[in-house]
């Protein structure tokens, strides 16, 4: 019925073509805006953001007593953020390309618990349930010593009440862990794309693990209808829930103290570039809206999809978000990134980001190996194949393309003094054999 619309589209948006052909293609948001004309129409406020952060502090004690190897942190789950200077020597040579400016890597590959950005608006939703189931109950007040929810009187509460998640694997382990250890019961519904080992951690820790064998929107749609069914169970939704995209836009605070430590001055004359992996859009689109909160225009975001699975670029381009997916185009969604296997958009993402994302790109999943293969040999670090879609961030921006968005942003004459950040979303809980093959693959595209 749509064929139609979409034969209209091609001829005004020519990049559709390309995408089709599943060529990898870097597009510039032509609605990009000033932030402050725009962060009043949006529909969620600063406020949310800053309200996440103060209960994630009220929450420290528990997780530095739940999860010990985050005592160094005093019980905040946050990832290193460091310099990467032989990679960009060795993508500079090999892609051929300047890239002007510094290249710094976000590792939420090594937050902990989850070991992915998932560890950010997963684990912060299951933590902001849990608080006002207590405090509903009347057995926890915001101003108590969180570190007591760790103890069985609490976790016989929490066994009253089901949380619920569809998944292709990273949300399903993030929420899967802190459920089961706060005591809930917990059911992920896992996509076909979810790896095994991820199934098999949760059932080690207790987790139901349910599989289909259709996409992430299937295992969705089933989840929120069982879910629905019990009044006792709760559904995490990666496509509808605020909280979840509260819960990544933190990371804007946490960049902001670490770039501070690190001496890296943002502003406008010194803008920060900054590179997310986008799968529903949830994690990119909240930490996207947190680094706004913080720095406006002086930070410029773009996201990152697989060639195979371009579903938030196409609902950006079109404007359609949700009413569209990958297959009305022809496109398989089969991609080894499978924490960005996903074939429709999150239309609230898609509207939130309309005004405030600076572009988006789509990357072969060859490409993702050979980065992985590079980044492990020049920095000794280990990423899963989906973190490493930001690496081409840097790159299309210092080609013809990206320079022209530099220039209308004012900033060709101030472009060394550019900080780009690649976000490296996931990989320190990938079994050891796994990451071997991951390297070996990549090796060979080099
Ligand atoms: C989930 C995930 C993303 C993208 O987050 P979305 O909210 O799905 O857009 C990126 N990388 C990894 C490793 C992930 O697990």
């Amino acid at each position: 019925m749509e064929s139609k619309n979409f034969n209209s589209l091609e001829k005004d948006l020519p990049l559709i073509k390309e995408i089709k052909n599943l060529n990898e293609i870097f597009w510039i948001n032509p609605n990009y805006k000033s932030f402050e004309n725009i962060k009043n129409d949006l529909k969620t406020s600063g406020k949310d953001v800053k309200n996440a952060k103060d209960r994630l502090n009220r929450f420290a004690p528990y997780i530095e007593n739940a999860f010990p190897e985050t005592k160094k942190l005093g019980g905040i789950i946050e990832s290193p953020l460091t310099k990467i200077p032989s990679m960009k020597n060795h993508i500079e040579k090999d892609l051929n390309t300047k890239i002007f400016g510094n290249l710094l890597v976000k590792l939420d590959s090594n937050l902990p618990i989850a070991g992915s950005i998932k560890a950010r608006g997963g684990i912060y939703e299951v933590l902001k349930h849990a608080e006002t189931l207590a405090i509903n109950k009347g057995i926890l007040s915001i101003n108590d010593d969180y570190s007591k929810i760790n103890s069985d009187k609490f976790r016989s509460f929490y066994s009253n009440y089901t949380i619920q998640v569809g998944s292709t694997g990273n949300l399903g382990l993030s929420i899967g862990i802190i459920s089961a250890k706060l005591g809930f019961k917990v059911k992920v519904h896992m996509s076909a794309d979810a790896k095994q080992w991820k199934k098999d951690l949760l059932r080690n820790k207790g987790v139901e693990v349910i599989e289909y064998s259709s996409d992430y929107s299937k295992a969705v749609e089933e989840g929120r209808k069982l879910s629905d069914a019990d009044p006792n169970s709760y559904f995490i939704d990666d496509e509808n829930s605020k909280d979840l995209f509260t819960g990544y836009g933190v990371a804007g605070y946490r960049i902001k103290e670490q770039l501070e430590e690190m001496n890296i001055l943002v502003d406008k004359d010194h803008p920060l570039f900054v590179y997310l992996p986008c799968g529903v859009g949830r994690g990119p689109g909240g930490v996207t809206y947190g680094l706004k909160l913080v720095y406006g225009d002086s930070v410029h975001c773009s996201f990152a999809e697989p060639t195979h699975s371009p579903a938030m670029i196409l609902g950006l381009m079109t404007e359609l978000h949700n009413k569209i997916c990958v297959q009305d185009f022809g496109i398989d969604n089969k991609t080894d990134a499978d924490g960005l296997a996903v074939g429709r958009p999150s239309s609230f993402i898609g509207e939130m980001m309309e005004n405030i994302l600076s572009g988006s790109y789509t990357i072969d999943d060859n490409r993702l190996y050979k980065f992985l293969s590079i980044l492990a040999d020049e920095e000794n670090i280990y990423l899963e194949p989906s973190a490493l879609a930001g690496f081409m961030g840097p790159v299309f921006l210092s080609k013809e393309q990206g320079l022209e968005y530099i220039k209308k942003q004012g900033l060709l004459d101030k472009r060394d003094n550019i900080t780009h950040i690649c976000w490296a979303t996931g990989g320190s809980l990938v079994p050891r054999n796994i990451m071997n093959e991951y390297y070996k693959k990549g090796k060979l595209f080099r």
